[in-house]
């Protein structure tokens, strides 16, 4: 069996997060994921906004964790090499929602939130041009941004094993055993691992986990937030994520940015179950009727995908803490929005707790993660440079979204290797574009079964039980080379 100072499990932003800040410090980690990638969860499908913090109730976790992480994430998205978009985020109104628009500023000024500012009608359109003339008034809050959630939690985890962590995928924590040394043995029926301090960050399962052990549990809620994505061709449309003013259960639906160029309009917030990511017909319409009274015009035509993310609430607040009974065993539970924005707080709160208890930390000789090769934005020159040190990055493969061999081929040999096309797609996003895959998908195929040695019939599009065909139907088709 194993043997780690620390195990983690859930491989989300919280666990990724909590994972690559233990490892810096040198203490010898586990992250456990249950699926056969991280950001398998809410990490992969949200908003993406790095909250400012002007929303959460003054003195909840929420609001401690969401300024301190909105601090983190630009200095941690650089010293990982994924895109930050400093563009702050603006909640809009008509006339009526001013004394809610003060109430909210003098909220957020409560929580710490620096630079907040109501703009008014003249300066919102010079900002905004596509804004629903009635939309007069607006909180501006400069230090909001907008990241990729799932780069940042692949490059976490990744950050995490170059410095010498281990992540075990496809590892289901169904058992947790407190030995009479206080360690504690977690296993998944098959395999085991042991270590003196736990983290549980297993988001919808976390309550579940936590009663593997007989640590306190929770009355679990999922809520499902479903959106439409446009394609590129909408890029600066808008320039902010837009909210309108927040309900009593979510922050609205929002027409927002990604930060590789596409319009977002959602979420909902449909109460459902754990693993329902269906998105309605009824929502859709509850979306586009909800963005029209924010927005002039939103060109719904240019939708290339509907998707659905599931927020995990256990309560008004986040749940954190080390458990009553179990001495060195952590949870964070509840992680529903701002999670994102919080989990590099969260994850450094977790470690300066186990410092507290004697976790011996060393400085480790830290080595900086590489960012994928990203063809689109290289210059001709820089461009032809690459193609002569390796053809394989002049031969594109999804030409929506302008992505080579080269690229494809250096994911599939990056640290945390990808093993379904979803994985693929999270790392240099290949199906990602105007065609959603219908043109390579079977280039896809060839190379990873190529790449994995693996027949291509059991190549996946996510999870075990997705593989995306059968047989070849006649010789010489794109599966073979
Ligand atoms: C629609 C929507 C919009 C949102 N928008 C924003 C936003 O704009 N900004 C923001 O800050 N936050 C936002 N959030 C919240 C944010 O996405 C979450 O708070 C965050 O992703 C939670 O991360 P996590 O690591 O706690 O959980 P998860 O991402 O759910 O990860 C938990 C992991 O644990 C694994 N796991 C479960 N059980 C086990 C087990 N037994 N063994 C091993 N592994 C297990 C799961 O497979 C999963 O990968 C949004 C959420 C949703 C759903």
């Amino acid at each position: 069996m194993e043997n780690f100072d620390l195990v983690i499990i859930g491989g989300g932003i919280v666990g990724t997060a909590t994972f690559s800040e233990a490892v810096r410090l040198g203490i010898n980690t586990c992250l456990l994921e249950e699926a056969n990638d991280v950001s398998a969860y809410a990490t992969k499908a949200n908003s993406g906004i790095v909250h400012s913090g002007y929303d959460p109730i003054p003195g909840s976790l929420m609001a401690k964790f969401n300024l301190e992480g909105n601090k983190m994430y630009k200095d941690m998205c650089k010293r990982l090499g994924v895109d930050y978009l400093e563009c702050g985020t603006l909640t809009v109104s008509n006339e009526e929602g001013r004394e809610k628009l003060l109430a909210l500023k003098e909220r957020g000024e409560q929580n710490g939130v620096p630079g907040l500012r109501i703009i008014e009608k003249d300066e919102l359109r010079k900002m905004e041009p596509n804004l629903n003339p009635n939309m007069t008034i607006a909180l501006f809050a400069p230090t909001g941004g907008v990241v990729s959630p799932y780069s940042v939690c692949i490059g976490l985890a990744e950050e995490g094993m170059i410095n010498g962590g281990t992540v075990k995928l496809k590892f289901k924590v169904s058992s947790i055993t407190k030995q009479s040394d206080g360690t504690y043995v977690l296993s998944d029926g098959e395999k085991s691992v042991q270590a003196k301090y736990v983290i549980n960050c297993a988001g919808p399962n976390s309550s579940d986990v936590n009663k593997l052990v007989g640590a306190k549990t929770f009355d679990m809620h999922y809520v499902k937030g479903e959106y439409i994505l446009l394609d590129k061709s909408t890029k600066g449309y808008i320039t902010h994520p837009i909210f309108p003013l927040p309900t009593p259960v979510s922050k609205g639906i929002l027409a927002n940015i990604t930060v590789h160029g596409n319009i977002m309009f959602g979420p909902t917030a449909v109460e459902c179950e754990k693993d329902d990511r269906s998105v309605t017909v009824e929502s859709i319409a509850n979306i586009k009727s909800q963005v029209s009274g924010t927005m002039d015009s939103p060109n719904f035509k240019k939708t290339i995908k509907l998707f659905a993310g599931i927020r995990v609430k256990a309560g008004k607040d986040f749940e954190i803490a080390e458990d009553e009974k179990n001495k060195n065993f952590f949870y964070a539970v509840g992680i529903c929005s701002p999670g994102l924005t919080a989990a590099p707080a969260i994850a450094k709160y977790f470690i300066e707790k186990l410092q507290e208890k004697g976790i011996k930390t060393h400085k480790i000789n830290f080595k900086k993660r590489t960012p994928y090769i990203n063809t689109e934005h290289m210059s001709e020159k820089e461009l032809d440079e690459l193609i002569k040190k390796n053809p394989n990055y002049g031969k594109i493969v999804c030409r929506c979204e302008h992505i080579s061999e080269g690229e494809i081929i250096d994911a599939l040999n990056s640290p945390l290797k990808p093993v379904s096309i979803d994985a693929l797609k999270r790392r240099v996003r290949p199906t990602m574009g105007r065609c959603q895959g219908s043109f390579c998908i079977p280039k896809l195929i060839r190379i990873m079964a190529n790449e994995r040695r693996l027949k291509k019939e059991k190549v996946l599009q996510d999870q075990d039980g997705s593989e995306l065909v059968v047989g070849d139907i006649k010789k010489g088709g794109p599966y073979e080379d």
